[in-house]
């Protein structure tokens, strides 16, 4: 991997922000799913949380390629998912169109925050909206009652990294250095990637110039040297 290319890799990696994420809650429709992985990737969301009956993958298409970049972890219910985030210590914010609902723009995001969304139709489940801890609309004005989910979720989300801006949250690495190398590792030389998934080995350290630094006996298990895997890389 080009030093130039590492140091843009850090660069995003290091204002990761581990205590934002979302929870998509049957929010089904691939376009949707890919324009809001787009945006929590732009908004610097490591972690995705979803609640899929099928475990489904994020897709490419609308997402180019930041499916690569941000983490999911699928339950299989909303009470599961629930725990694992409020285990985490976070505010679970449901997004829902009642006249009880916080205005958005009056919630603080620099606290540990999961945003949930709901399915395209018929929003989020009222199991989901019993457990969270406040309700939150982007009021409406027109004449339609509610708005796409993946641009629901661009307001919200773009609040929180305003917010988060102003407090100085992008300026200090929360990524585990592990997780950023994992990533690096993954991104930086995909087919190696690849190999050593299929070889069950442990992804090796990478360097402060983005290189590798394994030890000969990962190299040996990889099957491949080091000038191979250059060439296998660069091809
Ligand atoms: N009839 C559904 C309802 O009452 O919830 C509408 C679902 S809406 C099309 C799909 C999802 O988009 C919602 O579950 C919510 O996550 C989000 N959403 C859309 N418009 C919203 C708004 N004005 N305020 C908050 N969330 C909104």
């Amino acid at each position: 991997m080009q030093p130039e290319r590492y140091q843009r890799i850090r660069d995003v990696l290091e204002k990761r922000q581990t205590d934002l994420t979302v929870c998509l809650e049957n929010v089904h429709k691939p376009h949707n799913v890919s324009a809001i992985v787009r945006t929590c990737d732009a908004v610097g969301i490591h972690r995705v949380h979803t609640v899929w009956e099928k475990k489904y993958q994020f897709r490419r298409g609308t997402a180019v390629g930041s499916q690569q970049w941000v983490r999911q972890t699928n339950h299989d219910t909303i009470g599961e998912a629930m725990a694992a985030l409020k285990g985490q210590g976070m505010q679970v914010l449901v997004t829902h169109l009642s006249d009880t609902a916080v205005d958005f723009r009056d919630i603080d995001y620099t606290k540990p925050t999961a945003v949930l969304f709901g399915q395209e139709k018929y929003g989020a489940t009222d199991e989901a909206k019993a457990m969270a801890d406040h309700d939150i609309v982007i009021p409406m004005m027109g004449m339609v009652q509610s708005l796409n989910v993946s641009v629901a979720a661009a307001l919200v989300l773009y609040e929180a990294q305003r917010q988060r801006t102003i407090a100085g949250m992008y300026n200090t690495q929360q990524l585990p250095e592990q997780e950023c190398q994992a990533l690096a590792f993954q991104n930086g030389y995909p087919r190696l990637f690849k190999l050593c998934q299929r070889k069950g080995l442990a992804l090796p350290p990478i360097n402060s110039h983005g290189e590798i630094a394994a030890d000969d006996d990962w190299w040996q298990a990889m099957q491949i040297t080091q000038a191979e895997a250059n060439a296998l890389e660069s091809n």
